[in-house]
């Protein structure tokens, strides 16, 4: 292959597709071995000891788009790069990414279990690949089939390392589909299946709303409310690791009748945090917004919660998230009322 020119095979990138999953897929379409084809497309550049689908340089991206005959913007939209202003205002290219979920990749060697996938949308594939939204830290169940997502090999715990799956075999010849565990070959897609216990009907639904759009993101251009997911980091940040929020915690399971797993203590970023605790906390978040803001200011008033932790480390919190929760304060309790009667502040689901 001369650079220069299009691949002999260029799969289209399937609905929502992630980066790596289709340089996986374009390598294996060509008959070469992943490790091979990136050997001769990107050269010394070694795109496995990074998150590539975070991280990828423009030549990169560039190349890709030229070799596989597409445009840069539908290569790029393949990127978390794609989710800036639509999850976050701002990205980084170092650090912590508010509601992406770290690969902690060490020497090619993934640590952590930052790619999750839906068993049933990998077994309902013709050809099973990996979506972009599953890298998202919110997407803790699959809004299609109501299940919660694995992030690990049932048989053997590994997480999923797609750059993996062709090492040691000597050909690519039939090449494995990409839902087979790159450690010890089970098949992912008959990964047991929990559905999702929806004991909150109108959290579930906005939840589940959400993630539709995440999950369509390309196809629909519904705007989403970066706001409204900041104020969902918030309260889940508040849930878990802040030096009080164990009696925060305490007072929303009790009101909510949920027990869910122990909380790890520590003030390490929510993205960090495992599966389970995640979406136990998101649940949380999601019932806190509900009835705006008679949860959160019933919280408060029961002490659960102290008014300066609500906007403690919240840069720039929204309008209708600021008012309210300036409205707890004793002070305009007394009456100096910030708010004006009759303009509720509206939360756009
Ligand atoms: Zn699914
Ligand atoms: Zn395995």
């Amino acid at each position: 292959m001369a650079h220069g020119i299009t691949w002999a095979a260029h799969p289209r990138p399937y609905a929502d597709e992630l980066l790596s999953s289709w340089i996986v897929r374009v390598a294996h379409a060509n008959g070469l071995k992943l490790q091979t084809f990136c050997h001769i497309e990107f050269g010394e550049f070694e795109i496995w000891n990074r998150d590539i689908d975070r991280q990828a340089p423009e030549w990169l991206l560039q190349r890709l788009a030229a070799r596989s005959g597409r445009a840069f913007a539908e290569v790029w939209n393949m990127t978390l790069a794609g989710y800036e202003s639509r999850l976050y205002y701002r990205r980084h290219s170092n650090g912590q990414q508010r509601w992406i979920l770290p690969l902690q990749t060490v020497a090619r060697s993934p640590k952590g279990f930052g790619l999750q996938y839906c068993p049933a949308c990998l077994a309902a594939d013709a050809a099973p690949y990996f979506r972009r939204a599953w890298r998202v830290a919110l997407y803790t169940f699959c809004p299609l089939h109501r299940i919660l997502m694995a992030d690990r090999c049932p048989g053997c715990d590994s997480p999923v390392a797609l750059h993996r799956l062709d090492v040691g075999r000597s050909d690519v010849y039939g090449a494995e589909p990409l839902s087979l565990c790159w450690n010890c070959g089970f098949n992912l897609r008959n990964a047991p299946q929990s559905p999702v216990h929806e004991w909150d009907c109108r959290a579930f639904a906005s939840w589940r709303r959400l993630l539709t759009v995440i999950r369509n993101e390309r196809s629909s251009r519904r705007m989403i409310d970066v706001g409204r997911l900041d104020v969902l980091h918030h309260f889940c940040r508040l849930l878990a690791s802040m030096p009080t929020a164990f009696r925060f915690l305490g007072y929303v399971r009790s009101r909510t009748g949920q027990r869910g797993p122990e909380i790890e203590r520590g003030r390490f970023a929510f993205e960090h945090r495992p599966l389970a605790e995640r979406h136990h906390l998101l649940s949380l978040g999601w019932w806190l917004m509900g009835k705006w803001p008679s949860r959160v200011r019933s919280a408060w008033k029961s002490k659960a919660i102290r008014y300066n932790l609500l906007l403690k480390d919240f840069a720039n919190p929204p309008d209708w998230y600021a008012a309210a929760v300036q409205d707890f304060n004793r002070r305009n309790l007394a009456g100096h009322r910030h708010s004006q009667p009759g303009s509720q502040p509206i939360v756009p689901l």
